[in-house]
């Protein structure tokens, strides 16, 4: 595996498939340079949302958040990339929309902290990234393949 071929978990959330801003957060990642490998139109259900979110099982919010994910269909994806799961990490800024900076997908499109847009996996739990693409896909339905502008992404192509 190349430097450039990490992959990361990311999830249009049904606010932004509500709002139609599916589009525009693939277009973001799309013209960063990261290439799609893999996605799915799906409502989660509810033993999928506890599993997903079961790091917060004991937190207050931890009902809401589950109500809120399976509530519509969600477009669930695998990017792939240099450096990709800390990098989609600040394209979607701060957790809490009121304190992500402009510019970033949060910062540009959300105002609350529950429906906030993207999930991204934290690039700071080791392993959080393989983990989200194992709960959501199946090997076989991610696609590998060369976008035809790597080598003016990355130099050393
Ligand atoms: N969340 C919430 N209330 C809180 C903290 C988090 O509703 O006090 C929601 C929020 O939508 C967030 C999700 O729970 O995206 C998961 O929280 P996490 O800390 O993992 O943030 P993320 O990784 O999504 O930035």
């Amino acid at each position: 595996m190349s430097h450039h071929d990490e992959r990361t978990f990311v999830m249009a959330k049904p606010d932004a498939v509500q709002r139609g801003l599916t589009g525009e957060i693939v277009t973001r990642l799309e013209e960063r340079g990261l290439k799609l490998v893999g996605a799915k139109f799906m409502q989660i259900d509810q033993k999928l949302a506890e599993q997903h979110y079961g790091e917060h099982a004991d937190k207050p919010f931890f009902d809401e958040l589950v109500e809120f994910i399976t509530s519509g269909p969600v477009m669930a994806m695998v990017w792939q990339g240099a450096d990709a799961t800390r990098q989609v990490r600040q394209m979607m800024g701060a957790t809490d929309p009121a304190d992500a900076a402009p510019g970033t997908i949060r910062g540009d499109y959300g105002l609350d902290l529950g429906q906030n847009i993207i999930h991204g996996s934290d690039h700071e739990d080791e392993g959080a990234n393989e983990r989200e693409i194992e709960l959501f896909f199946d090997e076989d339905e991610l696609v590998e393949y060369e976008r035809s502008d790597e080598p003016w992404v990355y130099e050393d192509e």
